[in-house]
């Protein structure tokens, strides 16, 4: 298995204390990339192989528990057989072909761990969603990837086949299901009499391996293509380097199976570092639950998105869990006292990544490292990562503008291809030689980057250029606060103020509210520069968020300025 080894040159010795050389680091990852790559053949297989040959721990490949006391354990060789069952459904029942589209609205069941190594197995593009979309959301994506397949469970059959007669290429339909439905091949079914007699289709390295959904904060989700190598090799980034994952490890990301982040953290992620993927079928998102699991399971990498970790800090007293030794979170910032929090609660830190759906991880705190609260930590070594001006020239440190990651001459092999069916949205992305990420920035004398605010999202008061992210943490540091969202809104002289949406922690819903809201503005004028103290507050119960529980910004946006 010479490609497994190329690849994990220094599994063995990645440890934590490897890291701390950043300069070293970023030599270390210098991966050539073959013409033909396949994540199935080229890692899961070889792992395959490893264990076989008893140079793998005795961890699984895969453990997924439903709470309610059932579990199922794989090795890599079970997972190899099964998923090369399930890649013969794809073929024979299904009918698909190399290159046909695939979209897969699954909970977290472990037939989607299969489903998207069949994908791999058959060439098959792999397209994720999530569970939560509605009839309306499935004929969008049905009809824009223009996929022939759809695999899913009983709940959402039936919005399926509302929709099915307005999507032409729709041709085959699998259910995940304990029942038979007409019109649909049942997978449960299937699997039990197919043959796990199936050779792995060659695909180039270049080829679309998946699509997937950006999560929509700031408008309709784009669809992002990506190849056999950006998410299969450029992954490892991620696993080695910021998840500081070996094969010993127990790596549990709580995301949604339906975002790039699954594809990051449960997937590519821990198998290209032969660690055992954890995944708790978790319906709700259940701060008790969580915490439990964490009691009493051997995980030790846990991976989650700072709105978690803002539930799971108002749950807690203190807590130790046995095995966890590194937490990372990503998907939007996290405020410092969140992370400050967790660390007098539990012992450990978050540390903190910052990517895209586009991307694979653009900047992370990694091991070893000196961890600057607040900050995104320094860049990954997959990208040369850089701060803009509107022409394209790069800023120096201390100077906010756009993150970019360097695309030409050479297009990183962590970066997308293309945003499918919109080349001009692709184009769009281009400045001079770099990609532009759409977030705003600047990087400190140390390198470290620091995240402003989504270019969208920066309040522009009396000349002043806020981020609202630096203000909802200042905000967060007040005890009455529980979260917060800040927004411009209209102002007659200053043009735009900032204003401040705030949920209040349930001891506070019953204060005098407006001593409370002059409290709250004095705090943040002590805390940051006083021009950026919400001169507009507003109590909330609720803030608007995605699926993926990212802070929808724009929405309260767009309420202020109509209102004018
Ligand atoms: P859409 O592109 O559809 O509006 P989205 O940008 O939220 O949605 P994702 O690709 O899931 O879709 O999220 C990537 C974005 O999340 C980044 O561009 C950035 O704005 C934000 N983000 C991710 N990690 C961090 C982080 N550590 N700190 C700050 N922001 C982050
Ligand atoms: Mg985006």
């Amino acid at each position: 298995p010479g490609s497994i080894r190329a690849l994990h040159k220094d599994y063995r010795t990645a440890t934590p204390q490897n890291f701390s050389n950043y300069e070293s680091m970023k030599q270390d990852f210098k991966l050539e990339i073959p013409e033909y790559f396949n994540f199935a053949k080229d890692v899961l297989d070889q792992w395959t192989s490893m264990e076989k040959a008893g140079k793998r721990p005795s961890n699984p490949a895969f453990w997924w528990i439903n709470g309610c006391g059932e579990e199922v354990r794989w090795s890599f060789e079970e997972l190899g057989s099964l998923s090369r069952k399930f890649a013969n459904i794809l073929t024979e029942a299904c009918a698909l072909q190399k290159g046909d589209r695939v979209i897969v609205i699954l909970p977290r069941i472990p037939e989607w761990w299969l489903a998207n190594v069949a994908c791999l197995r058959t060439g098959t593009v792999f397209i994720p969603g999530t569970t939560q979309l509605t009839q309306k959301d499935i004929l969008y994506r049905l009809q824009s990837s223009k996929a022939k397949c759809i695999i899913t469970s009983d709940v959402l059959a039936p919005a399926v086949d509302a929709v099915a007669a307005k999507c032409e290429n729709l041709h085959s339909k699998l259910i995940v299901s304990q029942n038979s439905r007409e019109g649909w091949e049942n997978l449960k079914e299937m699997m039990k009499h197919v043959s796990d007699n199936h050779t792995c289709v060659k695909t180039k390295h270049d080829e679309t391996m998946a699509i997937f959904f950006t999560s929509g904060t700031s408008g309709s989700p784009k669809m992002t293509g990506h190849t056999h190598s950006s998410f299969g090799l450029g992954l490892s980034v991620n696993g080695r380097f910021w998840l500081d994952l070996i094969p010993s490890d127990v790596m549990w990301n709580t995301s949604d199976t339906g975002w790039a982040k699954s594809a990051w953290s449960s997937v590519f992620s821990p198998w290209i570092q032969g660690a055992c993927v954890f995944a708790h079928y978790l319906p709700r998102f259940e701060p008790t639950s969580i915490l439990q699991t964490l009691s009493n399971f051997p995980i030790t990498v846990f991976c989650s998105a700072p709105t978690a970790y803002r539930m799971l800090i108002q749950d807690m007293t203190s807590c130790k869990f046995k095995s966890l030794k590194h937490c990372v979170s990503a998907g939007e910032p996290i405020n410092p006292e969140v992370t400050e929090q967790w660390r007098n609660k539990t012992g450990l830190d978050i540390y903190e990544g910052y990517g895209q759906t586009e991307t694979v991880l653009i900047c992370g705190n990694f091991k070893g490292m000196k961890i600057k609260p607040g900050s995104m930590g320094k860049p990954s070594p997959a990208f040369d990562v850089k701060i803009l001006d509107v022409n394209g020239n790069v800023l120096p440190p201390g100077q906010e503008g756009d993150i970019g990651i360097q695309a030409l001459p050479n297009r990183p092999f962590g970066l997308f291809t293309h945003y499918v069916n919109d080349p001009s949205k692709t184009a769009s992305t281009l400045r001079g030689n770099f990609y532009i990420t759409g977030d705003r920035g600047y990087m400190d004398e140390d390198g470290y980057l620091w995240f402003v605010a989504r270019s969208d999202d920066i309040i522009l008061s009396s000349g002043y250029r806020i981020g609202p992210f630096e203000v909802e943490s200042a905000l967060m540091e007040h005890p009455s606060v529980a979260e917060s969202a800040v927004v411009s809104s209209p102002d007659p002289i200053r043009g735009e103020v900032v204003k401040a949406f705030i949920v209040l922690n349930p001891d506070y819903k019953s204060h005098d509210q407006e001593r409370l809201k002059k409290e709250i503005q004095e705090h943040v004028k002590k805390t940051t520069a006083p021009y950026k103290y919400p001169r507009k507050v507003e109590f909330i119960q609720e803030l608007p968020k995605t699926i993926s529980g990212k802070i929808k910004r724009n929405e309260l946006r767009k309420k202020e300025w109509k209102t004018i």
